[in-house]
């Protein structure tokens, strides 16, 4: 039976002869899971037409064996590249091997060029710069994939209900992030895919705001951004709740944010730039006279990372296709006030934007 992975080492090999690649260096951690099924924290994969090698060193003999059986082990000892690398690059004399720009730190690159040098003339391969061959395969999502991030989701969203039937105002920001990650990590999940975001009053105005020792308080904007990671996938999911009675503006904000965010989820379509779909939102949000105060992009892709291809922000040419899976989470942030995002995860299936989150939208939480 193929394993998961081999559609994806075959699709990659596809890429790799799009762009004139011999074999490809995969050092990024989520790119060497989603081609290899290896889930440890060291390791290179080296994928050719016909081969595929994992280098990884003893801690993980065992555990790369039984998760990544496409690939051939090849045993690393210690911080030098001399003694396995170049029986690797050996065999793609004259060939270009890309390297993971984004993520191969300049020191190892380096080392790796000297190996490469060394090499006789006839065996030495060029290592060239690629960005996003791997990203571009993940931002398109197998149903299987699409189910791990439904069920991140439900957990995040079943984080969520039990968080708003229990909140008090006099709970802190810091104490309220940990009850949320608290309940995910208790039904499974394996850790929070970001640091939770619990701000309230002026403090929500900072879109990443880090939870502090200062009470919720009531009347006030409260924003909470929260995910988990279970089975390696993430959600991603941003609720703003008052405790209490709102005052007008935040109704008036809200409504803005949610008619920004319900009106990019009704006509975002696949084909699509990243930025368009940001543009949706964008412009209804400056038609009220806000433009200036939703200064982040509407969303981004979300899998086995909190923030992957593609992204839906201002210049992104990323083209929305069937199988993605993005956030869509306008914002207005207003200092000395406070600040609303409203965020859910969505599929693009059948050319438009299906909503995987199921938390309800404004929630008056009880005092
Ligand atoms: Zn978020
Ligand atoms: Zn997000």
């Amino acid at each position: 039976m193929p394993t998961p992975t081999a559609g994806r080492i075959a699709k990659l090999r596809e890429r790799l002869d799009e762009r004139g690649l011999g074999a490809l260096l995969v050092s990024q951690p989520s790119n060497r899971r989603y081609l290899s099924g290896f889930t440890g924290s060291a390791g290179y994969l080296l994928i050719s037409g016909s081969e595929t090698l994992i280098a990884t060193d003893f801690r993980y003999f065992e555990q790369a064996a039984a998760q990544a059986p496409d690939f051939r082990l090849q045993p690393i000892a210690g911080p030098s590249f001399e003694p396995w690398l170049p029986g690797l690059l050996g065999g793609l004399g004259g060939k270009k091997v890309g390297f993971e720009a984004a993520h191969l730190p300049y020191a190892t690159f380096q080392q790796m060029s000297a190996v490469a040098r060394a090499l006789p003339e006839g065996e030495r391969p060029r290592l060239v710069a690629t960005t996003d061959v791997v990203e571009g395969l993940r931002a398109i999502k197998e149903p299987a994939e699409i189910d791990a991030i439904q069920a991140a989701v439900d957990l995040a969203d079943a984080a969520f209900a039990r968080f708003i039937e229990r909140v008090e105002p006099d709970w802190t920001e810091k104490q309220a992030a940990w009850e949320i990650e608290k309940h995910m990590r208790e039904h499974g999940g394996e850790a929070a895919a970001f640091e939770t975001i619990v701000a309230a009053g002026p403090w929500s105005a900072m879109p990443h705001a880090y939870p502090r020792d200062e009470p919720l308080g009531e009347g006030r904007p409260i924003v909470i951004d929260m995910g988990v990671r279970l089975d390696g996938y993430c959600s991603d999911l941003t609720r703003t709740i008052v405790l209490g009675r709102p005052d007008g503006e935040f109704r008036r904000i809200y409504d803005i944010v949610l008619g920004a965010q319900l009106t990019a989820i009704e006509l975002i379509r696949a084909g699509m730039t990243g930025e368009q779909a940001h543009l949706l939102a964008e412009r209804f949000i400056a038609e009220a006279n806000y433009g200036e105060n939703f200064g982040h992009g509407l969303g981004h892709g979300v899998g086995l990372e909190v923030h992957e291809k593609p992204r839906l922000g201002r210049s992104s040419e990323d083209v929305l296709a069937d199988g993605m899976v993005t956030s869509v989470e306008p914002g207005i942030y207003l200092s000395g006030w406070g600040g609303v995002r409203i965020e859910d995860l969505a599929v693009v299936e059948k050319g438009r934007l299906r909503i995987l989150s199921r938390a309800p939208k404004f929630e008056q939480a009880k005092v």
